[in-house]
C-alpha cells in the first residue's frame, strides 16, 4: 500500500495515523513548517486536517501531488465567502448573509439583517475566532480591517446546535452518523453527546442536505456539516471538508470511527454502515492541565494531543461510551469536581440531555 501522506499535523492528523495503523496503512501527517524533502512516490495519497494552509516547502510538495484528494474543494470551503455561495446555489438552507465590502455599513447590516449581526473573518477563523458582533443598541459600527475580508450573517435565535459527520467513497456511496448534538460556549465547543432519538426525525433531512453538497462538490472522504436547529428546520452554520470535533465521540461510540472512514475513503478502501454501540458523550479539554486521576473514572477514555496548555486552546478531549445512563451520569458527577469553570455549565448540559 502506498503512503497516505496528512497536509498538518496537529490533532487531527495524530488521530488519522491512530485510526489506520490496525489496518496496517501508513500514515504520515506533516508539519506545515516542515523544510525536508519528503520522499512522496506516484502512487503515494495526499489529505489534509485542515482547510488551508500557508505556501511552505512543506506544503508545496504536497499541494502538486497528482493524487491530492479534493484538492480543488479545500479553496472553495475555506473562504465563507464561496461555501455560503455554494450553499445557496445548492439551494440549502443557511443563515441569511451578504459580504462585507469595502463600502458595507454597519446601517445597511442592521437594516437588511436585523438589529445583531454576527461579522465573520472569510479566512482563517474557528472556535469563535475571527468573529464579531455588531449591536444596533450600542451602535457598533463595521471595523475598517473587516471591509473585504468577512461576511455579515444574521443573528440566529437557534433551539440546539446539531452537526452530521459523512463519509463519501470514490464510488459515490456515501455513510452518516447519527446527528450530533453540540453545545458551543463562547463560539468554542465544549460537548457533545449522540445519537438522542429526539433527533432522528431530523437524520434523514439532514443526510440529503450532506449528500447534495458532497455529490455536487465530489467530494472523497469525511465531511462535517453544522447545523443551527430551529424547529424542525435545519439552517447549516458551516461545512468543514475534514474529520470533525463534533464526530470525536465515533471514537468511542462506533465500529469504525471517523477518522478510519476518511483514511478509507481516501485510501479507496471499502466503507460501510458503522455500527453505533450505545450512547456516547465527548467533552472537550479546553485550556485545563491534564490530570491523569480522570482516568478513574469507569468508562472514560482519554485523548490527550500533548500541545501546551493555554487559554482556550483545546488540547484534548474526553470520550464515553454507555448503554448505561446511570454509568454515564456517574461519570459526569465525577468529572464535575475535577474541571474548573465553564465545565460546570458543560456537564450539566450533558446531564440534562441524557435520555
Ligand atoms: P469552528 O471551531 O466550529 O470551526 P468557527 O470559528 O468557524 O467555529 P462558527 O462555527 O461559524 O465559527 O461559529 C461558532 C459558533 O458561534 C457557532 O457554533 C454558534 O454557537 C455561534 N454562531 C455562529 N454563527 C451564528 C449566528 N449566525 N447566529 C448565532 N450564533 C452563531
Ligand atoms: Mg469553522
Ligand atoms: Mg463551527
Amino acid at each position: 500500500m502506498s503512503t497516505i501522506w496528512v497536509l498538518g499535523a496537529g490533532q487531527l492528523g495524530a488521530m488519522l495515523k491512530h485510526a489506520a495503523t490496525p489496518l496496517g496503512l501508513d500514515v504520515r501527517p506533516v508539519d506545515i513548517e516542515s523544510t525536508d524533502t519528503l520522499p512522496l512516490s506516484a502512487d503515494d495519497i495526499v489529505t489534509a486536517e485542515r482547510e488551508e494552509w500557508p505556501k511552505t516547502n512543506a506544503t508545496e510538495q504536497l499541494a502538486t501531488h497528482s493524487n491530492f484528494v479534493n484538492l480543488s474543494t479545500f479553496p472553495q470551503l475555506a473562504d465563507r465567502l464561496t461555501q455560503k455561495k455554494w450553499l445557496d446555489k445548492l439551494e440549502l438552507a443557511t443563515a441569511p448573509w451578504f459580504p462585507i465590502e469595502q463600502d458595507s455599513t454597519s446601517n445597511h447590516c442592521y437594516n437588511t439583517l436585523g438589529e445583531k449581526v454576527l461579522l465573520k473573518r472569510r479566512r482563517g477563523g474557528y472556535d469563535g475566532k475571527g468573529q464579531f458582533w455588531l449591536k444596533q443598541s450600542e451602535g457598533t459600527q463595521v471595523p475598517e480591517d473587516w471591509k473585504g475580508h468577512a461576511i455579515a450573517e444574521q443573528a440566529i435565535n437557534f433551539d440546539e446546535e446539531v452537526s452530521l459527520v459523512g463519509v463519501r467513497g470514490k464510488n459515490g456511496e456515501s455513510f452518516f452518523y447519527p446527528l450530533t448534538l453540540n453545545l458551543h460556549i463562547n463560539g468554542i465547543l465544549y460537548a457533545s453527546i449522540a445519537p438522542l432519538d429526539r433527533l432522528t426525525h431530523l437524520q434523514t433531512k439532514a443526510e440529503a442536505m450532506l449528500s447534495k453538497l458532497m455529490e455536487a462538490l465530489d467530494y472523497v472522504g469525511v465531511m462535517a456539516m453544522e447545523c443551527f436547529r430551529l424547529g424542525d428546520d435545519l439552517l447549516i452554520n458551516e461545512l468543514a471538508p475534514r474529520v470533525h470535533n463534533s464526530g470525536h465521540w465515533t471514537q468511542a461510540g462506533a465500529s469504525v470511527n471517523q477518522f478510519e472512514n476518511h483514511i478509507r475513503a481516501v485510501a479507496g478502501l471499502p466503507l460501510a454502515k458503522a455500527e453505533v454501540k450505545n450512547l456516547s458523550m465527548m467533552v472537550n479539554l479546553i485550556g485545563v492541565p491534564v490530570n491523569y486521576d480522570w482516568l478513574s473514572t469507569e468508562g472514560l477514555e482519554l485523548y490527550w494531543y500533548n500541545k501546551s496548555v493555554r487559554p482556550g486552546r483545546k488540547v484534548g478531549h474526553i470520550n464515553m461510551c454507555s448503554g448505561h445512563i446511570d454509568k454515564l451520569n456517574t461519570a459526569l458527577t465525577e468529572l464535575d469536581a475535577q474541571l474548573p469553570e465553564p465545565y460546570q455549565e458543560a456537564i450539566k448540559w450533558l446531564k440534562a440531555n441524557l435520555p
